[in-house]
């Protein structure tokens, strides 16, 4: 084995900043990172052991210990709650004979829990070995497994050959299905591929570039809202020889998948887009940050950059424009969602822990290894190729004034068709729940646990209250005081993500604690509010479920909710949303829980409680109230 791990580092030239690729091979190869490769990885790459094991331990999919022959990671997002996943569960703890966290006395199967892996609208889903399956009952996993324990192949237990569009492809061959319930003008099959940088992009210089992309006042639709054209010219403006242009791929919201779908389906697009950002800002060094749970596409997205090689879209002096050098390369993550955040992206981009930076100097100025570095999500790459092919005023028809264009909308839960729809923004809420055929609407979640809970009376008029005034969802251009019904930056920014829920689920006890359960699984640690306060938050949210509660408490809630905001990334300020926006929403669940008018606790039994307690060092109860 030591000679292969010396090959894998050989392959990376031993290079420091290539250590998750490195970590990634090792797994690869043997499943996981013992001790003595760690040594061996510390002295090869110069860096101490220390640096390796905190890489190591701070991704959900590396691992120090053996592991199982299949590791199955069952996803534990509310949708897939929300479709019987505690039966799935059962079904595979009883078919594998061992419990979730463990693996088989025999090494063969590995049981574990995972955040969303981007197939809300096709859960409960799995990954195994890396292979996606969908849409689980307990009757298939149990019938999946007794194949595996027959000898069968994992690929070949894929029930339903594979899924729709790109996913059937020989390099992709996952089950996973594209669900594209409306297209607009991104997912649309009039695209000529790669017709800008063969035909148009020599007519224009890069300061051109910018301006049609500023004028059409494309913004970044991570969430953020961050106009792009502006991003671009500060990116040209930074002093350096090397720039670099970065494409956000970690879709790691629960919630989201519209990237997984354009990455299926316009791969060629989103490569596009990022030939024009270097293009536009000078930079040579292309990055796709690819998020694990998105493996499977891999083999596929390399093949269509290698054919861009050959085709000189990538390369030396791309398509005969003198010194525009450019080539892209995908680094897979290995399950962090802090790593979405741009900083914490660069850093994993170095072989680091995913934590975030403080800033400034922000990426533009100083990101990865200290060059400018441009970070765009995938769907803003993609909308900027529409734009330079058909210009800013055609792009400007679509949306409204601040908000211009299309939006990539993630739908799923309680609704006929979950899926992908591609809407102008403005779209209503209302015209959204009707699209996608939802009844009985009690609750939407929008942009994901770090987004807004909003009720029925909010579709059509989001009000505004004091709350509001300091309620502020973090990372997004939110006004403060109205909001109204339309999907906008200003008054309802999304990054994409809508869960609906109908008038039978229970929002406290299901939806809001489950997200607050993510975030308190996805802390990187390094805040105290960050670390602490979704825990107590979550733990005082229990208190009130279990009729413990008293007005007060839901106060202590709404300010913590404040406190957490001084947290240093975008995480730890929204980790409180869940709770915040259904107490902003929802009060009235709340108030049934509460004892009302009572200033403390008075169903508490402190006698009863410490009965267990007293019992076992054999001690007589007495407590002096004075009343
Ligand atoms: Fe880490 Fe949370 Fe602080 Fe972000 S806010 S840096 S995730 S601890």
């Amino acid at each position: 084995m030591k000679e292969k791990i010396n090959q894998i580092i050989s392959k990376y030239d031993s290079d420091r900043n290539r250590l998750m690729d490195i970590l990634l091979d090792i797994h690869e190869e043997k499943g996981y990172v013992d001790k003595n490769d760690v040594e061996i990885l510390a002295h090869s790459l110069g860096i101490s052991t220390v640096e390796v094991d905190e890489t190591i331990s701070f991704y959900h999919f590396f691992s120090s210990k053996p592991r199982a022959k299949y590791n199955i990671y069952l996803n534990n997002s509310i949708t897939a709650n929300m479709r019987d996943r505690e039966g799935v569960k059962e079904a595979l703890e009883k078919a594998c004979g061992t419990t979730f966290g463990n693996v088989t006395e025999d090494g063969m199967f590995g049981l574990y829990d995972t955040s969303c892996i981007g197939m809300n609208d096709q859960g409960p889903a799995a990954l195994i070995n890396d292979i996606v399956f969908t849409n689980l009952t307990s009757y298939r996993v149990s019938k999946l497994v007794s194949g595996l324990k027959e000898g069968k192949e994992l690929r070949d237990l894929i029930y339903e050959n594979n899924g729709d569009g790109n996913n059937a492809d020989p390099d992709m061959q996952s089950m996973v299905f594209n669900n594209i319930r409306k297209g607009s003008i991104l997912l649309n099959k009039d695209y000529e591929r790669f017709d800008i940088i063969n035909n148009e992009l020599s007519k224009y210089s890069p300061q051109d570039v910018i301006q049609i992309v500023e004028d059409s006042n494309l913004r970044g639709r991570g969430g953020a809202g961050f106009p792009t054209g502006m991003k671009w010219r500060f990116g040209r403006r930074v002093e350096g020889n090397h720039r670099v242009i970065i494409c956000n791929a970690d879709e790691g919201e629960p919630g989201t998948f519209k990237d997984r779908v354009m990455l299926t389906e316009f791969p060629d697009l989103v490569f596009e887009g990022m030939v024009i950002a270097a293009y536009a800002t000078g930079a040579d060094i292309g990055l796709v940050y690819l998020r694990y749970e998105y493996k499977y596409m891999l083999k596929f997205l390399n093949r269509i950059l290698s054919e861009m090689r050959e085709n000189n879209l990538l390369g030396k002096n791309i398509k005969g424009i003198k010194d525009f050098d450019f080539d892209i390369r995908i680094q897979l993550g290995a399950g962090s969602y802090v790593c979405g955040e741009e900083s914490a992206m660069i850093e994993s981009l170095e072989g680091k822990r995913g934590e975030p930076r403080d800033k400034p100097p922000f990426p533009v100025e100083k990101g990865y290894l200290q060059l400018p570095t441009i970070v765009n999500n995938v769907e803003t790459l993609a909308s900027a190729v529409r734009i330079i092919k058909n210009g800013a005023e055609w792009y400007k028809q679509y949306g409204i004034k601040d908000s211009t264009g299309t939006k990539l909308l993630s739908i799923s839960g309680d609704c006929k068709f979950p899926g992908i729809y591609e809407v102008e923004w403005g779209t209503s809420i209302s015209e959204v729940l009707e699209m996608c055929g939802a009844k009985n609407v009690q609750a939407i979640q929008v942009g994901g646990p770090s987004g807004m809970m909003i009720g029925p009376r909010d579709f059509d008029n989001l009000s505004s209250s004091d709350l509001m005034k300091w309620y502020k969802p973090s990372g997004m251009m939110v006004a403060e005081k109205f909001f109204d019904m339309k999907l906008s930056y200003s008054d309802m920014p999304t990054g994409g993500s809508m869960i609906i829920f109908s008038n039978e689920r229970d929002l406290l006890r299901d939806v809001v604690m489950n997200f607050m359960d993510f975030f308190i699984e996805e802390s990187c640690g390094s805040c105290s509010t960050c670390r602490n306060l979704p825990f107590i938050m979550k733990q005082k949210l229990e208190k009130i479920l279990n009729g413990h509660g008293v007005r007060q408490d839901i106060d202590d809630l709404l300010s913590w909710g404040k406190t957490i905001k001084v947290s240093r990334c975008g995480l730890g300020q929204t980790a409180a949303n869940p709770i915040l926006s259904s107490i902003l929403n929802f009060r009235h669940l709340y108030e049934k829980h509460v004892q009302a008018m009572a200033d403390y606790d008075n169903i508490f039994d402190i006698t009863k409680s410490v009965e267990a307690a007293n019992k076992f060092v054999d001690r007589k109860t007495e407590f002096h109230h004075s009343n």
